[in-house]
Formats: structure tokens, sequence, C-alpha cells
């Protein structure tokens, strides 16, 4: 039992370190992908288990995209901005977009603001 349980922390310490080594916001198969090198016998399912517990610890957060959740180990509110050509998804600093909110008159009590931008990014941008 100890033994399945170190395992398991060990696998997550991993699948954390891979998602906290880009700000690419990675798809669960590219984790597999690079979970694979290190621990060959792990099974994409796996992969998804540990993503939910990671995400259930507050320690990672899931970004729906249109096709394929993406994640993100930088778990301060910040925006995401989606590039339509490349699909690139890049961190935006909430100071640079103002989006005004009268929630509060209206009775609403805001927690959290999950916002995509949509656009073109600085690299497609002219191409
Ligand atoms: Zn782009
Ligand atoms: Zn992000």
């Amino acid at each position: 039992m100890n033994n399945i349980k170190r395992r398991n922390t060990r696998q997550r310490a991993i699948i954390y370190d891979i998602v906290a080594s880009t700000d690419t916001h990675p798809t669960a198969d590219w984790i597999y992908e690079k979970a694979k090198k290190v621990i060959p016998n792990i099974s994409l399912g796996t992969v998804y288990r540990n993503l939910n517990i990671l995400k259930e610890e507050g320690k990672i957060i899931e970004i729906q995209d249109s096709k394929q959740s993406r994640f993100d180990a930088k778990t301060q509110p910040h925006y995401h901005f989606k590039c339509e050509k490349c699909g690139g998804l890049y961190d935006i600093e909430e100071e640079k977009v103002y989006i005004s909110t009268n929630l509060d008159e209206e009775g609403y009590q805001l927690k959290d603001a999950f916002v995509i931008l949509n656009g073109i990014c600085y690299k497609c941008k002219g191409n």
C-alpha cells in the first residue's frame, strides 16, 4: 500500500513538473508523451487522473479549449490569448486587459473571470 502511494506521489510530481516546465499550456496528450520518457509504462488514463487530482489540489488549472483541454501551472489569475492562426495560447497579464464588470450592482458575486481572448498573435501577425 505504501509503495503504491509513494509511486503515485512520484508520478504526480513528474506530471506537475512537466506542466510547470512550459508556458505553452499543453494538452494531456503532450504531457503523456513527455511523461512516457520518464515513466515508460505510464498510461494516458493515469496522466488524466493525476491532472484531475492536481487540479483539485489547486496546483494547476484546466483551460477548456475548443477541441482539447489544456493545462497551466500558473494558477494566479491571468487571461489567455488564443491565436486563430497557430492555435497558440498565450498568458496575458491582467493589467493589460480591462474588463469592466458591474455585476455587484445586479447582485452577482464574481469569484473568477475565465477569459480567453481570440485573435492573431505577434508571431503570426504580418505572415
Ligand atoms: Zn499565432
Ligand atoms: Zn496561462
